[in-house]
């Protein structure tokens, strides 16, 4: 068979399913799979495992058992399933077990989504087709990338039933809310580690002309100031934690932000206003606790003794972890050296180092050359401004051959009104199909 009849060939069994991706997409967008707190987890799992098992996958349900949130009323379940071409030996056709002379190819969606939120016109749970739109929370971030890589590997199954090699789709939970009780968790099982799994392709909302290499690091810190509880009314007897905060961040506008924004990267982060080192004053608590909404009485007249700020600093490759670290250790030094009274802790909550997979990767070149096939021009690569799983792929599983690649454009993730548009998942489906057929057809 000739390359062009087998790429004609797999573009007519994706045309021909358009209405089942429709209805796969819809009927995933029905299922609320919001996080926090983790709903429906196993009901997505069980949909996805019954749709697959019937077209020749292995699944597996696997519960990240004691990772954050995971309880008796939300599990953490997670599906992997994999399937295995003719083209194999006998003996590998089964399990899911590294093979001795070809690749797999994994796909890796998240099943869960963030709350609603206001500001709808649309049933957020009811997948309603308008315009060649399915709306729904998650329909583009990343329902519409989950179904579009399920009917792509579909398609291209029942075309190519003899291709060498094996393809996994794995469906995951918690991304949202950092992926311990997914990705996290499967690569320290060693779901993701290089000798199993060849490419990595996460189908997440990134255009669909788009190759996504990677992602800016995060370091999240609690900064306390410290000070001395008093009566309000002789506030000279005691000493404020807030002021002292301020003085924190007074420090932070004349120093650290002017000096941040000269900190540039040779990163292709998008938006391009993210080509840059930023910091996100996440929150501020100081003096006492709000009261509940139905509480009718007034606060009582102290000096707060502690002030509590949680940054969230973006840094880019260029930059590592202890220096951005020992940055912000320095500021809060020169604050002490001039302020009376001065005390701070500064405590560490969550880092990410960033990752960007390199140009040449087999699965950036595949793909790349697959979006020149179906939409006639060469992609852009970019890097995403936040993280996402390709993080612990990378860390954990010591996988560098992975990318994000899917249908949906990025803005509408989060919003109200998301959507994804059909013709992108149609056409990213292709990509994906035509990347399989590099990797896998011989
Ligand atoms: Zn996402």
């Amino acid at each position: 068979m000739s390359a062009q009849t087998a790429t004609s060939q797999f573009r007519n069994a994706l045309v021909a399913r358009r209405d089942e991706l429709i209805a796969l997409t819809q009927a995933l967008i029905r299922i609320p799979t919001l996080n926090p707190p983790g709903h429906h987890y196993g009901d997505i799992c069980d949909f996805l495992a019954e749709r697959l098992r019937p077209r020749g996958f292995e699944c597996q349900l696997l519960r990240a058992a004691g990772t954050p949130g995971d309880c008796a009323d939300y599990p953490r379940w997670n599906l992997i399933a994999r399937h295995h071409g003719g083209g194999l030996p006998t003996s590998e056709r089964s399990g899911f077990g590294a093979l001795a002379n070809a690749d797999c190819v994994h796909f890796n969606s998240h099943i869960d989504v963030v709350e609603v939120g206001a500001g709808w016109t649309v049933d957020p749970f009811g997948g309603d087709l308008v315009n060649d739109r399915i709306y729904g929370r998650g329909s583009c971030d990343m329902k519409g990338g989950l179904a579009a890589s399920i009917i792509a590997c579909e398609a291209f199954i029942d075309t190519f039933p003899d291709y060498t090699g094996a393809i996994e789709i794995s469906a995951t939970g918690d991304e949202e809310s950092g992926g311990y009780g997914g990705v996290a968790w499967l690569a320290e099982q060693g779901w993701f580690d290089s000798q199993r799994v060849q490419h990595i392709i996460i189908p997440e909302p990134l255009n669909k002309d788009r190759v996504c290499l990677g992602h800016r690091g995060v370091w999240w810190a609690e900064i306390e100031t410290h000070g001395r509880i008093a009566h309000g009314s002789m506030p000279f007897l005691g000493d404020c934690a807030v002021r002292h905060m301020s003085a924190v961040i007074n420090a932070m506008e004349e120093t650290l932000f002017p000096d941040l924004k000269t900190r540039h990267t040779a990163m292709p982060v998008v938006p391009v206003e993210a080509r840059q080192s930023t910091l996100n004053i996440n929150s501020v608590h100081g003096g006492q606790a709000q009261p509940p909404d139905d509480f009718t009485g007034w606060p009582s007249a102290v000096v707060p003794d502690s002030c509590r700020m949680i940054i969230d600093r973006r840094f880019l490759i260029e930059e590592d972890l202890d220096s951005v670290k020992s940055d912000m250790r320095a500021l809060l030094e020169s604050v002490k050296d001039s302020r009376d009274g001065f005390r701070y802790t500064i405590t560490d909550m969550h880092e990410v180092i960033p990752s960007m997979t390199s140009r040449d990767a087999p699965v950036v070149t595949t793909v790349s050359a697959a979006i020149e096939q179906v939409l006639g021009k060469t992609p852009d690569y970019v890097v995403s401004p936040g993280t996402y799983d390709q993080k612990h792929i990378d860390r954990i599983g010591h996988m560098k051959n992975c990318i994000a690649y899917g249908p949906g454009i990025l803005e509408l993730a989060h919003q109200p009104d998301e959507y994804v548009g059909v013709q992108d998942m149609l056409d990213s489906a292709e990509v994906m199909g035509l990347s399989l057929l590099s990797l896998l057809h011989n």
